[in-house]
C-alpha cells in the first residue's frame, strides 16, 4: 500500500486480515471504511509497564512478575474445579501461583521455565505462609527474552471480533499506512498546542507513555468537536447569506383572529418565542430556529400560529411529525381550530397514501394549493409530493439532521422556506448553543397556568406490590397507566444483573394482578404499523395498561392516563425520566409517576430523589451533568447529531466551549482555500453527507 493507493474511504473488507465474514461483523459495529476502523478508538488501556520484584508485592493488588517456575502440581478440589499450583521465584523471593480450571496447562508448563505473569496478589491462606497470585495472563519467555510491556489498547469488541483481532489488525494498518494528512490549519494547531493528526491517531492506539496518550486524546477530542462545530456553524453562515429567503409581511387579520380564538392567553415565554419566530419570518434570510421546551409547554401552539402566518402570506406550510399517530393527533387539533377561519388542512401519512385514489387526490390538492397546511410523516418528502408554494417547514428534532431530507423538502420550493424545529429535549444551558450550532434557539421554560406537577415518588423494589395495587385502583376508577422498562428482552450479562425485561413484566402483570384488564406490550422491535395500532388502542381507551420500552412517543396525548410506573429507574438519565413522565398529567386528574429502583448506590438514590422535588427539565439536565459526570447524553437525547467517538459533551464541556470560540473565529477570518478544502474533505470522510450542504459549495 503506497501513499497514492491509501484512501480513508476504502471499504474495510480490503483491510489485511479481514474477509467477508469479518467485514460483515465490522459493518454491524458501524465500521465501514478505513477511517471508521482507525477511529474505532480503544475504550480503555491496559497498563503493563513495570515488573514488580517479588519481595515488593502488595496483597490485593494486580502486578506483573517475572521468574522461573518449579513444583508444578495439579489437583481436583471439587468435582468441577481443578487447580494448578506452582512456585515462581526471582532473585528477591518466591510466590505461589494459582491457575483455576486450566488443566490443559499441565502439559505446557515445565519446571525451570521463565514466565511473565500478571495476576492478583493474595494473602497467604491455609497452611501456607506464602503470598500467592491468581494468574490472569501469562507468557513463556525465552532465556534472554524481555517481557512485552507497555500500554495496550482495549477495544470495544464482540465474540467474532475479539481484542486480539483489533490489536493485530490495527497494528498492521498503522504500520502500512502512509503519514496521515493534517486536518486542522496550522494556526489552530499552534494556538491550541495540538499534536499532529498522524501522531495522535497512532498514539491513541499504541501510546508510548501516559503523557503521549493524554496528548493524543486531547487532540482527537478537540478534532471531533471542532469538525462538528465547524460543520454546524458553516451551515448557519450559509443560511444567513441566503438571498432567497421569504420576507413575510407583518401579522395581519388571520393571525390575529386565530390568536384570539384560542381558549387561553399565551404565556410570557410563549409570547417571547412567538415574537422571535415572527421576526425571523419577516426578515429576508430564511428562518432556522429551534424551539426548546418541556413536553406540554405549548410549542405546538406556536407552530400552528407560524403556519397560519405563512398561509396568510399566500404560502403553504408543512408540519412533519415523527409518527403516524402524532400526525393524526395534530391534524385533528389543527382542523378544529383552523377550518372555521377557512384554512384547508391536509393529512399525508402512510395510512392515507395506502390507496392509490386517496394518495393521488392528496398529491393533487397539495400541488394545486387546495391545501394550505399539510400535516404528515416522512411520507411528505417523497418525490411525487409537489407543493405549489412552500413557505414554512416545521419538524421535530428527530428530523433535524436529516439534511438530505431537509434539502428534499427545500427543493420543493423556489424560495428557501423557513424552518422551525421543535424539541422537548432539555439540555443544559452551557451546551445549547454548541449542540444546536446551526440554529437560533428559543426556549419556553414556563408551563401554562394551572398545570399540576406530576406527583413523583421513588420506591424500593420491595414495595412493588403496593405500587401495583395503587395502579389497580387507578384503573378501577377508569383511568389508564403506563409501565416503562429499560429493555425488551435481555442479554446474558443483563440477566446476571437481574434486570427484568418489558416482556417479562408484561407477562407477569397481565397474567396476575391485571388479569381482568386489557394490557398490551409496546416495544421498538414491532413494525411501525403495529406500534401505531397499539398506541391508537391505548389512546381510545381500549387498552388500560401499556407496558413498554421508551418507544412511547413524546407528545402523544392520552389525557386519561394518570399513572406511570418506571421499572429500573436508575438506568435512565434524569432528563429521560422527565420526558417519560411528561406523558401523564395531560388531563385534569392528579397524575403520578413512580420510580422503582433497587439500587443500593447512594449516589443513584440521591439522583432519583431529585425527581421528587424538581419539575423543570432544564434543571434536571443540569443535575444530570453535575451528578453523573461523563454520561451518554448523545445516545439518550437523540437530538440527531452524529455519534461522538471520543468526546463526551459532559466530561469535555470545557473543550467544547473553547472549540466553539475557535471555530467561530476561524469562520470569521479570511481563510486559506486549501485549509477549507481539507476541512470539508475531513467532514465528508467522517460524516458522509450529513453536512453535505457545506461541502457542495
Ligand atoms: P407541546 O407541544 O410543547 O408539548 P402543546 O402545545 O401541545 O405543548 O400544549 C400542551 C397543552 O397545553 C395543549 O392542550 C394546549 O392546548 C395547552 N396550552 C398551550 N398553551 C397554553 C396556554 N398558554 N395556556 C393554557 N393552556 C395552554
Ligand atoms: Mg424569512
Amino acid at each position: 500500500m503506497n501513499k497514492y493507493e491509501f484512501n480513508l474511504k476504502t471499504d474495510v473488507m480490503y483491510l489485511k486480515g479481514v474477509g467477508p465474514r469479518k467485514a460483515a461483523a465490522l459493518n454491524k459495529m458501524n465500521i465501514f471504511t478505513f477511517y471508521d476502523f482507525l477511529t474505532h478508538y480503544p475504550r480503555d488501556y491496559e497498563d503493563e509497564r513495570e515488573v514488580t520484584p517479588i519481595n515488593k508485592l502488595v496483597p490485593n493488588e494486580v502486578a506483573i512478575v517475572v521468574g522461573r517456575i518449579s513444583n508444578i502440581e495439579s489437583r481436583k478440589v471439587r468435582n468441577n474445579l481443578t487447580i494448578i499450583n506452582a512456585i515462581l521465584s526471582d532473585r528477591t523471593d518466591y510466590i505461589q501461583l494459582t491457575w483455576f480450571n486450566q488443566d490443559y496447562l499441565k502439559s505446557r508448563l515445565e519446571s525451570g521455565m521463565r514466565l511473565v505473569v500478571k495476576g492478583k496478589v493474595n494473602e497467604p491462606f491455609g497452611r501456607s505462609n506464602l503470598l500467592s497470585m491468581a494468574v490472569q495472563t501469562f507468557d513463556i519467555l525465552g532465556e534472554h527474552e524481555n517481557p512485552d510491556l507497555g500500554i495496550f489498547p482495549i477495544y470495544p469488541s464482540t465474540a467474532t471480533l475479539n481484542q486480539k483481532f483489533f490489536r493485530t489488525t490495527m497494528r498492521g494498518l498503522l504500520d502500512r499506512m502512509p503519514e496521515m494528512r493534517e486536518i486542522l490549519p496550522q494556526s489552530i494547531l499552534q494556538e491550541n498546542d495540538l499534536i499532529p493528526y498522524d501522531d495522535a491517531i497512532r498514539a491513541i492506539h499504541f501510546p508510548q507513555s501516559r503523557y503521549d496518550l493524554s496528548q493524543a486524546q486531547y487532540r482527537l477530542i478537540f478534532n471531533e468537536l471542532f469538525l462538528i462545530q465547524y460543520g454546524l456553524m458553516s451551515m448557519k453562515k450559509q443560511t444567513q447569506e441566503d438571498e432567497l429567503g421569504i420576507k413575510h409581511k407583518k401579522n395581519g387579520d388571520l393571525v390575529k383572529i386565530v390568536l384570539n380564538s384560542l381558549p387561553f392567553k399565551l404565556t410570557n415565554d410563549q409570547s417571547k418565542v412567538m415574537a422571535d419566530v415572527v421576526a425571523d419570518m419577516e426578515s429576508k434570510s430564511p428562518m432556522r430556529r429551534l424551539i426548546q421546551g418541556d413536553v406540554g409547554s405549548g410549542k405546538t401552539v406556536i407552530a400552528m400560529l407560524a403556519l397560519v402566518k405563512t398561509v396568510e402570506n399566500g404560502y403553504q406550510g408543512v408540519f412533519m411529525a415523527p409518527t403516524e399517530i402524532l400526525a393524526v393527533q395534530h391534524f385533528e387539533k389543527f382542523t378544529k381550530l383552523l377550518e372555521p377561519v377557512g384554512i384547508k388542512i391536509g393529512l399525508l401519512s402512510a395510512q392515507v397514501t395506502r390507496t392509490k385514489k386517496r394518495r393521488e387526490e392528496t398529491y393533487e390538492k397539495i400541488a394545486n394549493q387546495e391545501f394550505d397546511i399539510v400535516i404528515g410523516t416522512h411520507a411528505l418528502i417523497e418525490d411525487n409530493v409537489i407543493f405549489k408554494k412552500l413557505g414554512l417547514i416545521i419538524t421535530d428534532e428527530q428530523h433535524r439532521f436529516g439534511v438530505a431530507q431537509r434539502a428534499a423538502l427545500e427543493k420543493k420550493s423556489e424560495s428557501t422556506p423557513d424552518i422551525l424545529v421543535m424539541t422537548a429535549t432539555p439540555i443544559p444551558r452551557t451546551m445549547t448553543l454548541t449542540v444546536y450550532g446551526d440554529l437560533d434557539v428559543s426556549q419556553i421554560k414556563e408551563l401554562p397556568p394551572g398545570r399540576k406537577p406530576i406527583k413523583t415518588t421513588v420506591r424500593h423494589k420491595a414495595g412493588r406490590q403496593q405500587v401495583y395495587n395503587f395502579v389497580r385502583k387507578e384503573l378501577k376508577a377508569g383511568r389508564q397507566a403506563y409501565v416503562v422498562c429499560p429493555l425488551i428482552e435481555h442479554s446474558e450479562s443483563e440477566k446476571m444483573q437481574h434486570v427484568t425485561s418489558a416482556e417479562e413484566i408484561f407477562e407477569e402483570l397481565s397474567e396476575s394482578i391485571f388479569k381482568d384488564f386489557n394490557c398490551a406490550l409496546l416495544h421498538g422491535k414491532l413494525k411501525s404499523k403495529e406500534k401505531d395500532e397499539i398506541m391508537e388502542a391505548f389512546r381510545s381507551n381500549k387498552i388500560n395498561l401499556l407496558v413498554s420500552t421508551t418507544v412511547i412517543e413524546v407528545g402523544v396525548d392520552v389525557p386519561n392516563a394518570s399513572v406511570m410506573v418506571i421499572e429500573h429507574a436508575e438506568r435512565f438519565g434524569l432528563a429521560t425520566l422527565h420526558q417519560l413522565r411528561g406523558r401523564v398529567g395531560r388531563g385534569s386528574d392528579e397524575a403520578y409517576c413512580i420510580l422503582i429502583s433497587d439500587t443500593k448506590a447512594e449516589i443513584s438514590k440521591a439522583r432519583l430523589e431529585i425527581m421528587e422535588t424538581v419539575n423543570d427539565g432544564f434543571k434536571l439536565a443540569e443535575e444530570d451533568l453535575k451528578i453523573r459526570g461523563p454520561g451518554h447524553f448523545f445516545g439518550e437525547a437523540q437530538h440527531g447529531l452524529p455519534d461522538l467517538k471520543i468526546a463526551d459533551i459532559y466530561r469535555d464541556v470545557n473543550i467544547l466551549v473553547k472549540v466553539r470560540n475557535v471555530a467561530e473565529k476561524f469562520l470569521n477570518e479570511k481563510n486559506n482555500a486549501a485549509d477549507i478544502e481539507q476541512l470539508n474533505e475531513s467532514l465528508s470522510i467522517a460524516y458522509g453527507d450529513k453536512f453535505k450542504q457545506i461541502t457542495d459549495i
